[in-house]
């Protein structure tokens, strides 16, 4: 490998660096492509494509293509149920390329619901695989680093399909996975000397109070220069992002994008400027209105609901697909010199919580307490009555502090945190302080803190 190569700034030169007029033709020559396919080998889409009158052959522009009904990941679990009813399996409708050329299935976490099905052919693996690349690239990861994985190592699509593509590019990869549980990734950590960390920013904060008794050494002096976070909302969060910064002396990355062809990652300085949207020669993303369903511009500010449309894709092609979640997009060049637009996720869809018509995603609540940091640790959990999105008030958090603190300085802490909460997301919280360690780090398969909990009037001691 010459040195020429290895400096290079982007893995994929001619397609990350392409100029917009020239990505609008490649990816309106590949939709075409893809649309035709889509609705030759996809029982599901060409009922799509009937519902609203239309052929392949009648998209002739964007607008065209937006007539195109959306796809629910709810209709995407009947189409999986309905296949096994009429075929004894659930590839027969959304499932676009035969069984034989399928080598992968991964899967959503699963965790509202029956998990909705990827499958990929060996086509679509190197797709991933390349865009795993290219944002591992633009961090500055490169073939002589060690990345320790300390994701769910499952068929989860953050899990063993990661490490398949951070060894594709030529990484080191360290695949201990969240699974085997807290001890057994901190001996690796401490074993492997890893240059990277791909993990849940709850773990990184976990680990930067935990450390020193752990392994009797800061975190910011295991040698980590890198922290992605991923499957969780901290990594766009700057109390977090701060707080994982300083803990592991390291540049904090925020990135996106499991089995599917929606990817992005932060530029990683300390401004938290979105995620560079680094697929879009597979992926066409719109906005819509969450309301009305109506597309909406996507110009530099943009709001909306994200759907998005697979292109280049064999296996599952997503088409119109909608998961709720929410994006703010910018269009203005960022001055980190990276090209793309970029997108912060303002929330996830099956997040959103509404306390007395007021619209509030865990995120946001989550960088309110951690912008307290040191007096809370950052940890808590968001306690309903029942399944959001609707709350009944008061909104009751229960927030991990610092043990030092005496009654007084608790009494202080919990008017100051009503207060901030009050002041920035419009909504007076009950809080319940609890000692650090009271909130547990690890919870379900994927590894994922869940913020929210749901607590019956039974458990409910308050
Ligand atoms: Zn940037």
């Amino acid at each position: 490998m010459n040195k020429s190569w290895k400096e290079r700034k982007l893995w994929n030169e001619k397609i990350e660096a392409m100029a917009e007029g020239e990505m609008k033709v490649l990816q309106w020559r590949r939709l075409k492509r893809q649309l035709k396919y889509d609705y030759e080998n996809s029982l599901f889409y060409q009922e799509k494509f009937k519902e609203a009158g239309l052929t392949p052959r009648d998209i002739r522009s964007f607008e065209d293509f937006q007539k195109i009904p959306l796809t629910t990941k709810d209709e995407h679990r009947r189409a999986q149920q309905e296949s096994i009813e009429r075929f004894g399996h659930p590839y027969g409708l959304i499932t676009c390329a035969p069984m034989e050329k399928i080598v992968r299935i991964s899967s959503t976490s699963g965790t509202t619901g029956v998990p909705t099905l990827y499958t990929l052919t060996k086509h679509d693996v190197n797709v991933l695989n390349e865009m795993h690349s290219r944002k591992y690239w633009r961090a500055g990861l490169r073939p002589g680093h060690i990345v320790l994985q300390a994701l769910s190592l499952s068929m989860f699509t953050g899990g063993l399909p990661l490490s398949d593509g951070i060894q594709a590019m030529g990484l080191c990869c360290v695949p201990v996975g969240m699974e085997g549980g807290t001890k057994r990734i901190i001996d690796f950590l401490s074993l492997t000397k890893p240059h990277a960390i791909i993990a849940t920013p709850s773990f990184g904060e976990y680990l930067i109070e935990k450390a020193p008794s752990l392994i009797g050494k800061e975190a910011k002096d295991l040698g980590i220069r890198w922290f992605f976070c991923a499957a969780e909302p901290g990594g766009g969060i700057p109390s977090v992002r701060e707080k994982l910064r300083k803990g592991f002396n390291a540049r904090v990355f925020d990135h996106t994008g499991g089995g599917h062809a929606f990817h992005g990652i932060c530029c990683g300085e300390e401004e938290y400027r979105g995620m560079h949207f680094i697929s879009p020669d597979h992926c066409i993303l719109e906005l819509i209105d969450p309301e009305t369903k109506k597309p909406i511009e996507t110009v530099d500010g943009a709001i909306g609901e994200m759907v998005f449309t697979f292109i280049g894709w064999e296996g599952g092609p997503f088409l119109r697909y909608v998961l709720g979640d929410m994006l703010q997009i910018f269009t203005k060049p960022c001055e980190c010199g990276f090209p793309g637009i970029r997108f912060k996720i303002l929330g996830r869809g099956d997040d959103m919580l509404i306390v007395k018509g007021v619209n509030l995603y865990p995120a946001a609540i989550k960088d309110a307490i951690a912008h307290h940091y040191p007096k809370t640790t950052g940890m808590l959990k968001i306690l309903l009555d029942q399944p959001p999105p609707l709350v009944k008030p008061p909104l009751k958090l229960r927030v991990e502090c610092d043990s030092t603190l005496c009654q007084e300085e608790k009494v202080a802490l919990k008017e100051e945190l009503k207060r901030y909460i009050r002041d920035h997301l419009r909504v007076t919280p009950d809080i319940e302080l609890v000692p650090y360690g009271s909130i547990p780090i690890e919870t379900g398969a994927t590894g994922k803190v869940k913020l929210i909990e749901i607590v019956t009037e039974k458990d409910n001691k308050n």
